[in-house]
């Protein structure tokens, strides 16, 4: 991580402050080099692949570039798939989003072209597509270009796998020949850097190096896990896991404060380590976590450079990092004073080449993390919950409490078991998902292999796997209890007794 803020970058005020509103702590690698170069209006090319914060990269200077009052496209970003022209233009919208009547308009096959033409006749400073749809719109002059300003190609080793390397180069050939141009490729086959030799002029070159480092005594592995679930496979994995202590990495600030929050709702003892806090603060929480006061810190990646804290048994990648050397620092929080030690990633679909990327960079495997099965860890629950049950069977009030059920049970004609069942029922409404009354659902299977090309080979060749979850019996009413069936709830509260902060849940 550069040492460089935003402000010193010389972005627009309007995008700095849409940047500081999102919480981003400062550039990655690929923003703090590529930014300067495209603000002074040169070409660029960059080696880098999804999840280096290339997005932003692009899109904040050239935001910084645009004249907001103009509503014709004066940007062009080409994408490979629908997914990723929405996803960047959601990204330009927050970027964008302290401009005033500012349109971003994603344009890509599949959908009906009328809300696309209706989209493109209001105005839009900044249009993202795939290369088939824009080239249709350019033809039937419903695109125009010539007040471009600038180009991005995004992903443009996937556009040349899927076929499209010929739509792009029709398009590339209408834009204006004064036209900024950016060029993004995580590899770069020969088609690709003959089309940089042909459009791009003195660029400037980045290249998000991945260095190769190996990490000992750290076991690797990797859960691959839709965006929407990764809270569920995180709450999972801390309640699985023999963790004594742990630091969980994300990538904003705003997210430490968050996800400690919601970790901390479920009965967790941590706190968020970031760019906000003081130096006192940070100590504090530092501190805090090598006495065991805390257990868990979620951290952004420069809050906690140089962490110390030998108790760490576990790193988890909540998200991915920026580069290589970032996943490298992150991971040697663990396995410190030479314990071992066990670092998690969590991915979702669209960062699934980091894998190999890491791999090698660390000099070794990462192995599929599987998470227990919801049978598995429904077993495990209840023997908790029994565990606990013999701890308050030794209680000194259970005498007066024993002789008071009697009394209810003996006047309502219960035996002892409806009793118990009732009580439970009750503990469980109160602090809904704190018994294990319910089976957990599992978690969808995504596959770890990267996405197959158009030929149906996987690029790279390296045989992936599908880390999944065990099936298990469909949900119901957890065993061993009498009585109704076990209202609605969330995830029981595993290792710990129930307490009043669970039903915040
Ligand atoms: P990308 O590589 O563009 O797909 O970005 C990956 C993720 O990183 C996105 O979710 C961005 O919101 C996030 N991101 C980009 N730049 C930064 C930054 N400087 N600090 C924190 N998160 C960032």
């Amino acid at each position: 991580m550069s040492e460089l803020s935003f402000a010193d970058l010389g972005l627009d005020p309007a995008v700095l402050e849409a940047v500081t509103a999102v919480g981003y702590e400062t550039p990655s690698p690929i923003q703090a080099q590529s930014i300067p170069a495209l603000l002074q209006g040169n070409h660029l090319l960059g080696v880098a692949q999804t999840g280096t914060g290339k997005t932003a990269a692009f899109a904040l200077p050239l935001l910084s570039r645009v004249d907001a009052s103009v509503m014709d496209p004066q940007i062009l970003v080409l994408a490979p798939t629908r997914e990723l022209a929405i996803q960047v233009a959601e990204a330009f919208t927050t970027y964008a989003s302290k401009f005033r009547n500012f349109h971003v308009l994603p344009i890509y096959g599949g959908q009906d072209f009328f809300p696309q033409i209706k989209g493109l006749r209001r105005g839009a400073q900044v249009i993202v597509g795939t290369p088939g749809r824009l080239l249709d719109h350019l033809r039937k002059g419903t695109l125009k270009l010539d007040k471009l300003k600038a180009l991005v190609l995004d992903e443009a080793d996937e556009m040349l796998r899927m076929g499209f390397i010929d739509d792009v180069e029709a398009i590339l050939a209408k834009t204006p020949e004064n036209c900024q141009r950016a060029l993004f490729s995580a590899t770069m086959p020969p088609q690709i850097k003959k089309v940089a030799q042909t459009y791009l002029r003195d660029a400037t070159e980045v290249k998000i190096e991945s260095e190769t480092r190996t990490v000992e005594r750290i076991a690797q592995f990797v859960l691959p896990v839709y965006a929407e679930r990764k809270l569920d496979a995180l709450t999972r994995i801390l309640e699985v896991e023999p963790i004594d202590a742990a630091i969980i990495f994300v990538r904003t600030k705003a997210e430490t404060t968050l996800l400690a929050e919601k970790l901390s709702a479920r009965g967790h003892a941590v706190a968020p380590l970031n760019g906000d806090l003081n130096q006192r603060q940070r100590e504090q929480t530092v501190e805090d976590l090598k006495r065991g006061k805390k257990d868990i810190v979620v951290a952004t990646d420069v809050a906690a450079r140089g962490l110390d804290v030998p108790r760490i048994t576990h790193v988890i990648n909540y998200d991915v990092p920026y580069d290589t050397e970032a996943y490298i620092h992150r991971v040697g929080r663990t396995g410190r004073a030479g314990r071992n030690g066990k670092a998690i990633l969590l991915v979702t679909p669209r960062e699934r080449s980091w894998l190999r990327t890491l791999e090698r960079a660390t000099n070794s495997p990462m192995e599929p993390y599987e998470l227990p099965s919801p049978a598995d860890l429904q077993k495990m629950r209840i023997e908790q919950f029994e565990s606990q049950l013999l701890g308050f069977a030794e209680d000194r009030k259970l005498a007066k409490a024993m002789a008071m059920l009697d009394e209810i049970a003996e006047r309502n004609e219960m035996d002892m078991a409806m009793v118990a069942g009732a009580l439970a029922v009750w503990m469980e409404a109160a602090q809904p998902g704190s018994l294990p009354l319910e089976q957990p659902e599992a978690l969808p299977v995504v596959s770890a292999a990267p996405p197959r090309d158009r030929k149906g080979g996987r690029p790279g060749g390296k045989p992936g796997f599908k880390p999944g979850f065990k099936k298990g019996p469909k949900a119901g009413a957890g065993k061993g209890f009498k009585g109704k069936p076990a209202g609605k709830g969330g995830k029981p509260a595993g290792k710990r007794p129930p307490r009043q902060s669970d039903a915040k849940r």
